[in-house]
């Protein structure tokens, strides 16, 4: 069922939807892909405005939202640089930087959902009340982001780390950089080449905001000084959410991996299994609890591999800058970084169509 709009008794307009997916970036798009005409995204920005990232992921996801065609620059390593002395670290799958606008309008343009210009404010039984509106629904898809506070104020054990990031014009480069320097002592820099521009940007794992003037004395290690800025919250800590008809994904439920602060992946993967699963509901495949059970299950799944990726960014920020470069020149060893990046990069694989299906049988199938 698509978007239907009806009056009330006194003319008001009431929109429904069967699912409502507050936020139209990386996790709101996926799971709008995977329930095409039967979801309306809503987001208060327009679609594909407002980037706070510096846009590096794997091609295999860029593809995977049908958004090949946005893609930048591949990269098919990473350098690590601690303090002058720099390693590199083949990737065993190609990494990219792509165009946000660019990304959202092909990931849209490909779902068949509709999509509506505005904020969302709360959100209560089945009844989500936005800036232009209410909007009845049977499921909320929260994918707001990091601030998100539409479900619940404060979300337990959700950490914010912070970055900003500037993209201008310099010699182009081939890999993905983080430097570990001593101008962002609880966090890193780092330069992504996207052809004849290259995105400066620093973060804070502590979340400290006031990250200016280390990007400035950065970037004028390379000459240049910071043009436009942006940058935002990264939302780290993965509360597996879903409760009653509102399930949580992506930076909104802490979803973003700490140490790397790499979020879009984790958004994709946990937004498109999320639609698959409200998907089964609306087709009669399984139960509103079981959805939700399978959710909870698949995001606790990962909790092991968030926890150590925890302790590696707590390490990474107690050790003196030598050990570091020390760890670093050590996991690029072949066998070593084979080890960490086959388990890192397969944090959230998406969960073949079987494993979604509910344990017991019912009188439908999977
Ligand atoms: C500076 C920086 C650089 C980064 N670089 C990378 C990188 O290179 N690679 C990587 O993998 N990750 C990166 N990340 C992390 C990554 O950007 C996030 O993890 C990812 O964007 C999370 O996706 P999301 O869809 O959950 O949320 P978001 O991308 O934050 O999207 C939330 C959406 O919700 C909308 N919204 C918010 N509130 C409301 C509301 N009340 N009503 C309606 N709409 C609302 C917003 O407008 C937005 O469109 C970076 C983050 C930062 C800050």
């Amino acid at each position: 069922m698509a978007t239907v709009t009806r009056h009330d008794p006194i003319g008001v307009p009431v929109d429904r939807t069967e699912v409502l997916i507050a936020g139209a970036s990386f996790a709101g798009l996926a799971a709008a892909r995977a329930l095409g005409p039967r979801a309306l995204l809503v987001d208060r920005a327009p679609l594909g405005a407002g980037v706070t990232s510096a846009c590096g992921a794997p091609v295999a996801i860029v593809e995977r939202m049908g958004a090949g065609a946005s893609i930048l620059q591949r990269q098919n390593h990473l350098v690590i640089d601690v303090e002058g002395r720099a390693v590199s670290w083949p990737l065993p799958e190609p990494f990219c930087t792509f165009d946000y606008a660019a990304f959202c309008r092909l990931a849209y343009e490909g779902s068949g959902a509709g999509f509506r210009q505005a904020s969302v404010r709360a959100v209560d039984d089945g009844r989500v009340f936005t800036s232009v509106g209410v909007i009845e629904t049977d499921f909320v898809i929260d994918a707001t982001g990091p601030r998100s506070t539409l479900t619940e104020p404060t979300l337990r054990g959700r950490r914010l780390a912070f970055g900003i990031e500037t993209e201008i014009p310099a010699p182009a480069a081939e890999g993905l950089f983080f430097y570990f320097l001593p101008e962002v002592r609880d966090g890193y820099a780092w330069a992504f080449p996207c052809g004849p521009v290259t995105r400066f940007g620093v973060l804070s794992y502590l979340g400290s905001t006031k990250l200016l003037p280390a990007l400035r004395r950065y970037m004028a290690r390379f000459n240049l000084s910071p043009g436009a800025i942006h940058g935002g919250f990264l939302a780290t800590g993965l509360a597996p959410r879903a409760t009653g008809h509102v399930f949580v994904v992506g930076d909104a439920a802490g979803q973003c991996l700490p140490l790397t602060g790499e979020g879009i992946r984790t958004a994709v993967l946990a937004g498109e299994t999320c639609g698959r699963l409200l998907r089964g509901v609306l087709d009669g495949r399984w139960s509103r609890e079981e959805a939700a059970a399978r959710y909870r299950a698949a995001v606790k799944e990962e909790r092991r591999r968030y926890r150590a990726l925890l302790w590696g960014n707590v390490a990474t920020l107690a050790m003196p800058r030598p050990l570091l470069r020390l760890v670093t020149r050590a996991l690029a060893q072949p066998a070593a970084l084979s080890w960490f990046l086959r388990h890192y990069l397969s944090i959230f694989t998406p969960a073949p169509a079987e494993r979604l299906a509910p344990a017991r049988t019912g009188s439908s199938q999977a």
